[in-house]
């Protein structure tokens, strides 16, 4: 799949419309390529309170609901066609998601530019435990079953 294939599946999701107290919702779509090759959407909700989420959540959510969490590409556009590059929380989200799409993930940023997520998340907040056992407060990281 090309990039602008990829661009016009996360164009195609857009649909903006309006939920309670004006808050809207499909203004920003999201398509990605996993690492298998299956193709995701999703569209941002936005919602008061906080408790909305953007369309690459939203995106990655049906990913991982698939099965999967490696993302090969990433991108999010609004109705007009303009890439926009993932937020800040959505960055780390990826990186959470699989620590190896920091390397893998590429990100679009238009049809004929893309980063890999390392490029966007250059010094990770959790990088300072690297080499000293891990982060001290997760979860047990022995990569047993759940
Ligand atoms: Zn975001």
């Amino acid at each position: 799949m090309t990039n602008e294939e990829l661009i016009q599946r996360a164009r195609a999701v857009v649909n903006p419309r309006k939920i309670a107290h004006g808050f809207t919702v499909g203004d920003v779509g999201c398509a990605l390529l996993t690492e298998r090759g299956n193709l995701h959407v999703g569209v941002c909700i936005d919602a008061g309170g906080g408790i909305g989420f953007c369309a690459e959540h939203s995106a990655i959510a049906s990913m991982v609901t698939g099965g999967e969490q490696g993302i090969r590409k990433i991108v999010a556009v609004l109705g007009d066609g303009t890439v926009l590059p993932p937020c800040g929380r959505c960055r780390e989200f990826m990186r959470q998601i699989d620590r190896d799409n920091m390397d893998r993930t590429e990100v679009l940023l238009g049809s004929d530019r893309a980063v890999k997520l390392r490029d966007l998340l250059r010094h990770p907040w959790d990088e300072v435990f690297e080499g000293r056992g891990g982060y001290p407060y997760s979860m047990a990281d022995d990569g047993g079953e759940i």
